[in-house]
């Protein structure tokens, strides 16, 4: 198998959900809506996983906001990126990936200029061969095209095989064995294993399938995933996780 990783973004390589938090306490604070109006906006933000243009419009219509939809949308978009933080263990693994042969890449949903702000403010993007937002190619996970042309942009193909690393059980774990990689990992605290809606609550599991073989190979990629785990043990409210094989 080639040495090709392809990570997730949001709540995989970054903690997007201690970056939400500190934008909801923001938000908060500068219309004076108080503490309950910080759990609400976690709440109704769904981890990410709504779509923003209803988001936006339910957050106007319950503070009685003058502002836009659209204009929170893009408030939004402009403060994420520099709340977004990519802890340096995982910068150093991304590194030592790439040092050793392998191929990094990075596929994540998303609006383009806010994903793509979020990788370049992380330090991400120089610790990358190549990324490919949905907003920008058109296409988004679990389509295999995205991951296709994120091979391809990191100077290879899928038919070789390679690694898929994302929370998501339908976008990555679902999406990277639906394009033919036979490694897969799924982390951090969001989703179950048996799908979307009401099923999508924190499990505070870490869980890792391995394929039988590519074990060695895969050393420094579950040395990222292990520094991306400390790093999110160590954020203030994490819950424990379980290594589950
Ligand atoms: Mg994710």
């Amino acid at each position: 198998m080639q040495r090709l990783a392809l990570f997730d973004l949001d709540n995989t390589l970054v903690d997007r959900q201690l970056a939400l938090s500190a934008w909801a306490m923001e938000f908060a604070d500068d219309r004076g809506l108080g503490r309950e109006a910080v759990r609400w906006l976690i709440a109704a933000d769904g981890q990410g996983l709504r779509a923003r243009d209803q988001f936006f419009r339910e957050v106007r219509e319950h503070f009685g906001l003058a502002q836009c939809a659209g204009e929170l949308w893009a408030g939004f978009r402009a403060r994420m990126p520099d709340l977004v933080r990519c802890e340096p263990e995982v910068l150093e693994g991304l590194s030592q990936l790439r040092a050793s042969g392998w191929r990094v890449g990075m596929v994540s949903n998303g609006m383009a200029d806010h994903q793509l702000a979020k990788i370049q403010r992380s330090g991400l993007g120089e610790r990358v061969d190549a990324c490919c937002v949905s907003g920008e190619v058109g296409v988004r996970k679990p389509d295999v095209r995205i991951l296709q042309l994120a091979a391809e942009r990191c100077g290879t193909a899928l038919g070789a095989g390679g690694w898929m690393v994302g929370d998501d059980p339908e976008h990555d774990i679902a999406g990277g064995r639906a394009a033919g990689l036979p490694g897969c990992a799924r982390c951090g605290s969001v989703g179950s294993s048996s799908g979307l809606g009401a099923s999508r609550q924190p499990t505070g599991r870490f869980q890792v399938r391995w394929p039988r073989s590519g074990f060695c190979e895969m050393a420094l990629t579950w040395a990222v995933l292990r520094a991306c785990l400390r790093a999110r043990r160590r954020q203030p409210g994490s819950s424990r996780r379980k290594l589950i094989r």
